[in-house]
């Protein structure tokens, strides 16, 4: 069959230089990366690693670890070392961490400005050896540790305050000569977020890592995500993301995938079109969909398949789609690249799907 095509952007990429998360290139018209950050303790080695290879089977492409004690610098080396993909570590108020992440072999560090206290007679010591080594440095603004200075300056963490922070502790940084640098303000609110970025985006090249901040529970938090990266990527604005959500981290890569994927950042996956239901459905639409995403998950192919509840629209979408059904009258029609291949009984639709699905997958190359 014919590749998909994927749709023209939204938006030419904001030009940004280009860093390097270890083999992961950020900005400069790289691919939009999806992140994570595990929520094992990082000192116990195994809980982690095992976290980071579900976490990169999920497709998360670079992953963060917090590093809040010396237990956990320790398990630095081990972690870097036996990781498939590329690690930062996340330090907040200690500086000699930093050294210690650099040394363990960590691809980056996340820095915080507004919690290194300590930090600004250290900056020229720290861009020499993360220069050295060649490891970037992420300025990490978050709302809620935001610079006493700008917080009394702003009145609130507003977005120029956030933008205004970032900028100066990346000056810290250029005076010695260090840009290897990537950026995130993140914000709870989309509204000051997207903001935010967007100032950030006009005022430097530095490469953007999106975050919207406590995002929540996964409804909210996915909501939250998709809606502010949604905007940002739209405009081209955006080189790295990471979704959070009080969930399992490898949710996080599922809905970050999702969200390049909607918007033909990201080669589209398994696509279920499936319609809301009405009153003319003649078959249980939801369940339906449900059954064929379960039985389709993890299917490494870019296949769209229709599951359509009456005649009215199923074949027209159905026939759209790779692989499509279109029910009525207790059965259902099964397109397959736009011709009906065959009509079942209501209880084959989903076993006949399935079938045809992995047929499909076989012929597009798929082990
Ligand atoms: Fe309703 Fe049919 Fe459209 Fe589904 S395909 S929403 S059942 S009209």
């Amino acid at each position: 069959g014919m590749p998909p095509v994927p749709p023209p952007p939204l938006a030419k990429r904001r030009a940004s230089r280009q860093i390097m998360v270890g083999s992961v290139p950020v900005g400069g018209g790289a691919p939009v990366s999806v992140q994570s950050m595990t929520t094992t303790l990082t000192a116990d080695v195994n809980a982690t690693l095992q976290q980071i290879a579900e976490l990169t089977a999920a497709g998360c492409q670079i992953v963060r670890v917090a590093v809040p004690s010396q237990d956990d610098v320790e398990a630095l080396p081990a972690i870097a070392k036996k990781s498939k993909i590329p690690v930062i570590a996340d330090i907040h108020f200690q500086p000699k961490y930093v050294f210690a992440a650099i040394d363990a072999g960590c691809a980056a560090v996340r820095v915080n400005p507004g919690n290194i206290r300590q930090f600004d007679d250290k900056v020229k010591e720290i861009a020499k050896a993360a220069s050295d080594a060649g490891v970037p440095i992420r300025i990490g603004v978050n709302a809620g540790s935001l610079d006493k200075r700008l917080l009394s300056k702003y009145g609130k963490a507003t977005a120029e305050a956030l933008v205004e922070s970032a900028l100066w502790e990346c000056s810290l940084f250029e005076e010695h000569g260090f840009r290897d640098i990537k950026i995130s303000v993140k914000h709870n609110d989309p509204v000051v977020m997207i903001r935010a970025y967007r100032q950030l985006a006009e005022q430097c090249d530095y490469p953007l890592h999106l975050g919207v901040t406590e995002a929540g529970p996964a409804f909210q938090g996915t909501i939250k995500s998709a809606v502010a990266f949604g905007a940002l990527l739209a405009e081209g604005i955006g080189d790295t993301i990471r979704v959070s959500l009080s969930a399992p981290p490898v949710e996080e890569i599922k809905v970050g995938t999702a969200i390049l994927e909607s918007l033909g950042l990201r080669e589209r996956g398994l696509e279920i079109v499936s319609c809301p239901s009405c009153g003319r459905a003649q078959v249980d639409v939801y369940k339906l969909a449900e059954e064929v995403t379960a039985g389709l998950e993890g299917l490494p192919v870019p296949l769209r398949v229709a599951v359509m509840g009456c005649v009215v629209n199923g074949p027209g979408e159905a026939r759209e789609a790779d692989l499509g059904v279109a029910s009525g009258n207790g059965k259902g029609q099964i397109f397959v690249k736009g011709q009906v291949i065959k009509t079942v009984p209501e209880g084959q639709i989903v076993e006949t799907l399935i079938e045809e699905a992995l047929r499909l997958a076989e012929e597009m190359g798929a082990e």
